[in-house]
């Protein structure tokens, strides 16, 4: 890599941890090397300026639960989904990402691309396992929805770590299966954030149980797990409620409304909870019709649903699709989010949420220049990803 040095101006920065007006972020050897104020900065020498006037300067965002997109699913094709996505999610300000994955294959498929080192896109950190031990989610009508699960397995999980090589961060557990608590404090051993997922049939007291155990993150807080009732709160009730965990949001408008969005920030508080996408192979596909791994979707008006899905197969979305900028773009416009405290949610919280924060998720001197550059309406201008300009808007324009 080129030893570039560049000083990126702008009127605003969101850091998130504050706000600098007239900002100056010098960025050597891919690293941020100052945060300071136009006014008393002389430009060092060999340094190229760049100002972005009113455009607002901010953290990359990352995502950390992504399980691909372009038609592919990190989990089944391996390899060949990470370079497409990788590229594509740097069009929508995102500098990290962790593809999310269920197989010991996949696993291995990651680890060998990140030893590759590839220049450009969104770098991959680490990776989260949402799986294999999951209750089944039992759709009528929809074949092989829940194939690929198992049962809790302490050996199982041994492989899955050394697969990994350390690069395993977070792994989503059902935890009414038997033996969850074991696998939880496996996680434990092996520095792997333990996370509540697909917790069907648990109620709050097996919530809460699993929390004395170790959970300490909540998958996609509302989907797939039991709703709250005023007489049974359920898995929701624990999310809402427990402060001992952290909380995933789809907040795409689809997947979870506003509302409820709402009431969960009101809850949680905005350091408490991580926008994430949930990604999958319809991802930045064109509306229309397609078959994936066996499957027919159809991506249609913002969602994507199994071909020939009725109200009694409850109509369960097929994947995800929109990106991480419109996810953090709804968080403001729809559920009323300070645009600084949505960015937040978006970059600083998720790295923490994961152990990555020592060097990335804020724009703070140390860390890599993992910078995005956006307006007040969250369209993405610029995105840098370890001091390397990954995407250009306006070069693309001209
Ligand atoms: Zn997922």
């Amino acid at each position: 890599m080129e030893n570039e040095k560049f000083a990126l101006f702008s009127k605003r920065l969101i850091t998130p941890v504050k706000l600098i007006e007239d900002a100056v972020v010098l960025i050597e050897s891919g690293k941020i090397i100052g945060v300071e104020n136009q006014n008393a900065f002389a430009l060092p020498e060999g340094y190229e300026k760049i100002d972005y006037g009113d455009r607002i300067i901010a953290p990359g965002f990352v995502d950390i639960h992504n399980h691909g997109g372009m038609g592919m699913m990190v989990a089944s094709v391996g390899k060949a989904a990470l370079k497409p996505n990788a590229d594509r999610l740097v069009e929508t300000g995102c500098t990290s990402w962790l593809p999310t994955v269920n197989t010991l294959e996949s696993l291995r498929e990651i680890v060998e691309f990140i030893n590759e080192k590839h220049e450009g896109g969104a770098h991959i950190p680490g990776i989260h396992m949402e799986g294999p031990f999951l209750t089944p989610k039992a759709i009528r009508g929809i074949k092989g929805i829940d194939a690929g699960l198992e049962l809790p397995s302490v050996e199982r999980f041994a492989e899955f770590v050394q697969a990994a090589q350390g690069y395993l961060l977070m792994m989503g557990i059902s935890v009414e299966l038997e033996n969850a608590d074991l696998i939880i404090q496996e996680m434990k051993k092996s520095d792997v954030v333990p996370a509540i997922a697909h917790s069907t049939r648990a109620t709050y007291e097996q919530f809460m149980h699993g929390v004395e155990a170790g959970i300490r993150h909540v998958t996609h807080t509302y989907n797939v797990m039991t709703g709250l009732h005023h007489r049974n709160p359920g898995v929701v009730g624990g999310a809402l409620t427990c402060d001992e965990v952290t909380n995933e949001i789809i907040s795409d408008g689809y997947h979870v409304s506003p509302v409820a969005i709402d009431v969960l920030v009101r809850c949680k508080g905005t350091d408490k909870v991580c926008i994430i996408t949930d990604n999958t192979s319809v991802a930045g596909l064109a509306d229309g019709e397609y078959e994936i791994g066996g499957r027919q979707l159809v991506k249609k008006d913002g969602v994507t649903r199994f071909k020939d899905s009725t109200s009694d197969m409850d109509h369960t979305m097929a994947g995800s699709e929109w990106p991480i900028d419109h996810n953090v773009r709804l968080m403001v416009q729809k559920v009323g989010v300070a645009l600084p405290e949505a960015v937040k949610m978006a970059s600083l919280i998720p790295s923490k949420v994961v152990g990555l924060d020592r060097r990335i998720g804020s724009i703070e001197v140390g860390k890599d220049a993992d910078i995005v550059v956006i307006d007040e309406d969250v369209n993405v201008f610029m995105t840098m990803v370890k001091g390397q300009v990954c995407f250009n808007l306006e070069s693309l324009n001209n």
